[in-house]
């Protein structure tokens, strides 16, 4: 990596830090020949293939300025979709691809934005999974209903154990 300064091909690395979550290794590095210091980030890359073909970086901001539509008066706050953007990027990092598809990008956000608020949820996936007819509303609530009973059912079942 060349100094930022004086462009000196070779730099020493004096310090490496990796992230709180794990993700990123920041480089502290001096420049032998001017002697200053400069940072660097190192991240594995990922990249999102769209449908119109395009490939991008992923993005967490991205992830939030999605979903955020959806969270319109709900009371989900920024540290909520935060968090939440973390969870899609794990997941997503999950499969151990260096490129995924947007599709795969919007199935990973639905799961976590459903434990988040599920009118978000609904209208996330109303738009992403394309719900046309009142049926489509209908069948994923009728989904939601059936399985928060099967949660419920399973609590109470730990419960009385
Ligand atoms: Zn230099």
């Amino acid at each position: 990596m060349h100094c930022p300064f004086c462009r000196n091909p070779d730099s020493r690395v004096v310090d490496s830090r990796t992230a709180d979550d794990g993700s990123s290794i920041r480089r502290r590095r001096e420049c032998p020949a001017c002697g200053r210091r400069f940072t660097t980030v190192e991240t594995a890359s990922l990249s999102v293939a769209k449908r119109n073909g395009v490939t991008e970086p992923f993005s967490r901001d991205k992830i939030v300025s999605g979903v955020k539509k959806a969270c319109q008066g709900r009371p989900v706050s920024d540290d909520d979709l935060a968090l939440l953007a973390q969870k899609v990027e794990e997941t997503v990092r999950a499969s151990g691809q260096a490129e995924v598809n947007a599709l795969d990008v919007g199935l990973a956000i639905l799961p976590p934005l459903r434990d988040l608020d599920e009118i978000a949820y609904l209208r996330f996936a109303s738009v992403y999974q394309a719900f046309d007819t009142l049926d489509d509303f209908e069948a994923a609530i009728a989904r939601l209903r059936e399985e928060d009973a099967a949660s419920a059912r399973s609590s109470a079942s730990e419960a009385s154990e």
